[in-house]
């Protein structure tokens, strides 16, 4: 999603309409300055401002969000970007962090009852390990999931230099580790030490 894209897409409405940004903020019941915001990039109309601003100029969201208008095969394309980008960027990192955690937990959980399911009420053997074999894939995806969020959401710090970075999946799958202190190689100083991770923002 292209804030700035998005920006001159309003301004170009407005004037289309010829309105004043003083008329739009009035319309929305905003400020003028948060119309001039959205129009200089500086910021997305609030999701429940969204709406009345689309009304207001005669377009779809889908539209707002990809900063043109659209023909229909572009309309469901920029669809589901649109909606994808929206959720992602709206989600906060300690949010995913805390939905990936519940949902891993809970999928240990189930393969767990699924194993001792199988081992105790299950007497055909193939039976037996479709099951386990379930449960082994969904202890994997889970790992895959952490991992992920842990890439796009952690952030850490060298020791040495104080310089921030993102690890590699190989760092995040093979260097030892503590529950906030990872043990990485610097790409700044080329130094490893136990670095303190943040999550973004
Ligand atoms: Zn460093």
């Amino acid at each position: 999603m292209n804030v700035v894209k998005i920006g001159q897409f309003i301004k170009e409405l407005r004037k289309e309409k010829s309105f004043t940004q003083k008329e739009v903020a009035e319309r929305l019941n905003v400020s003028e300055k948060t119309v001039s915001k959205w129009e200089t990039g500086r910021g997305l109309p609030d999701l429940g401002y969204m709406l009345p601003l689309c009304k207001l100029f005669g377009i779809s969201t889908n539209e707002l969000l990809s900063g043109e208008r659209l023909n229909d095969r572009q309309y469901v394309e920029k669809a589901e970007e649109n909606i994808a980008s929206l959720v992602s960027d709206r989600t906060s990192p300690r949010k995913k962090v805390i939905v990936s955690t519940v949902s891993c937990v809970m999928a240990t959980l189930s393969s767990l009852a699924l194993v001792l399911i199988s081992a105790y009420f299950i007497n055909e053997l193939w039976l037996r390990l479709v099951l386990i074999g379930i449960a082994v894939m969904v202890v994997v995806s889970d790992v895959a999931v952490i991992l992920l969020v842990a890439v796009s959401t952690e952030i850490y710090e060298c020791e040495r230099c104080g310089e921030k970075f993102v690890p590699g999946l190989s760092a995040y799958l093979f260097a030892p580790h503590t529950f906030r202190r990872r043990y990485l190689k610097c790409p700044f100083c080329k130094k490893k030490s136990w670095d303190k991770s943040h999550l973004k923002k």
